[in-house]
């Protein structure tokens, strides 16, 4: 069997040979944790969770890292407006990240190393990029010098001359050339900082993910992935950084080998932005649709291709899954964990093409309502399980995650006492009250049976 994945280094489809097939590496860029995470997060987030799951399934072994960044001036604004300590807002955006991974089935990576965690690697990475030459020390800022690496642009195929263009708004005056980024920056007394021997400060963000991948996975692994929002410059100041320190050359791959990008997230075919009035975290639609269905939907789109988040595409991703979990709910017996069907990892094998696969998932959920057998129930569920699906049983599916089962059980007692009694007024408006609570209930011959709306 053949993987292939879509490496934006060479801008073509490559077939995957891990350095070590016995322990495939993975890092990807975690959130800057100072606010909710966004739906276009839990894109990227479900994505390379799907990734690192279809790893898991055809590999012994692999070692995925997700950094948080857990120092940067968007926390430093935002212990400023709230006069929140910086630990305080890191640590509840860090919980808040972690309930909503856990909902939208995101395993956690095998490390999460926070920058603020990573200090002292990140100051050794910077005083050996000064003494190699590829940076210089300016008004307390340590500065990368993008000339010196003859492969600045590999990644992002962008010009020198482009990105010294692109460079040009607000050039600090202290920089060599308008494109140099900061490795280092002084911090002000009273400021979140470290001594260095560069002065008190902090460091620069591209500079974090280096230090924290070398620190995790070693100078050369398998996989970066992220956002393509994030090809340059962060992507490609960390391969400047990475392949100087390391003494790498831009024509062999080192570093990363891979580097694969999710497609951006639109809202009903726009930006996503709070200007326009289309912004949500991912608690809000935590908070409307089970985490499966927005899992679901979000891999119903290759992952290179942009995705246009509608609430009509999860409306129809609700009604799937729940079709899904009713032919579960039809055929008894426990299912095993097994290999998935070939057929359905051939599919992610063609550069993770989730879209077959649900193509393939949807045959295996016809051939189980036609067979009705425990057999086709397994491969049927050991196929959804790459990707993160049907991991709940059927029965707690369709009661929901509902906090307040106890007040339901209670009112649907208190309505087959009315019924008992003839009050089929009061009957009624208990039934309603349940609707209104989003409950839907159903008479059968066995009793009242309910479940979420
Ligand atoms: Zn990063």
């Amino acid at each position: 069997m053949t993987i292939t994945f879509y490496n934006t280094l060479s801008s073509k489809k490559e077939e995957f040979l891990p350095i070590n097939p016995e322990n495939v590496r993975m890092y990807v860029c975690g959130p800057t944790v100072y606010d909710r995470a966004h739906v276009g997060n839990a894109r990227s987030a479900v994505v390379f969770d799907s990734l690192y799951r279809f790893l898991k399934e055809v590999f012994p072994k692999v070692t995925f890292a997700r950094n948080f960044t857990d120092v940067d001036d968007k926390i430093i604004n935002k212990h400023k407006q709230t006069g929140k300590p910086i630990t305080e807002i890191t640590e509840e955006t860090i919980q808040w990240f972690h309930e909503d991974m856990d909902t939208l089935n995101v395993l956690r990576p095998d490390f999460e190393p926070r920058a603020t965690e990573t200090i002292p690697e990140m100051i050794e990475l910077v005083k050996d990029l000064v003494d190699k030459g590829f940076a210089y020390e300016a008004e307390g800022h340590v500065l990368f010098d993008v000339t010196k690496f003859q492969g600045y642009g590999v990644l992002s195929k962008r010009s020198m001359e482009d990105m010294i263009e692109g460079a040009r708004v607000e050039v600090a005056p202290y920089k060599k050339n308008p494109a140099d980024f900061v490795l280092w920056k002084p911090s002000n007394e009273g400021e979140v900082g470290w001594d260095s021997p560069f002065g008190y400060g902090r460091p620069g963000w591209h500079l974090e993910c280096s230090a924290m991948s070398k620190k995790y996975l070693g100078e050369s692994f398998d996989i970066h992935g992220g956002g393509q929002d994030l090809i340059f410059p962060h992507h490609e100041n960390e391969i400047a950084q990475s392949y100087c320190a390391c003494g790498c050359d831009a024509k062999h791959h080192k570093y990363a080998n891979y580097w694969v990008h999710n497609g951006m997230l639109m809202v009903d075919g726009k930006k996503m932005s709070k200007s326009l009035g289309n912004f949500y975290s991912i608690r809000d639609i935590i908070n409307k649709y089970p985490g499966e269905v927005i899992r679901f939907f979000m891999l119903s789109t290759h992952y290179h291709q942009p995705l246009n988040f509608t609430f009509e595409g999860l409306d129809n991703a609700k009604t799937v899954m729940n079709k899904f979990y009713n032919a579960l709910l039809n055929i008894k017996g426990e299912v095993k964990q097994e290999q998935a069907p070939s057929e359905f990892i051939e599919a992610l094998s063609d550069d993770l093409n989730t879209p077959k696969a649900i193509a393939i998932l949807h045959e295996l959920f016809n051939n189980l309502n036609k067979e009705q057998s425990l057999e086709a129930k397994s491969k049927f569920v050991n196929s959804a399980r790459v990707l993160g699906l049907l991991l709940q049983d059927a029965e707690t599916w369709f009661k929901g995650d509902v906090d307040n089962e106890g007040e339901i059980v209670a009112l649907i007692g208190e309505r087959n006492d009315a019924k008992k009694n003839k009050d089929y007024k009061k009957a009624d408006e208990i039934r309603a009250k349940l609707f209104e609570m989003g409950i839907i209930i159903e008479d059968t011959k066995e009793g009242v049976k309910w479940k979420k709306a």
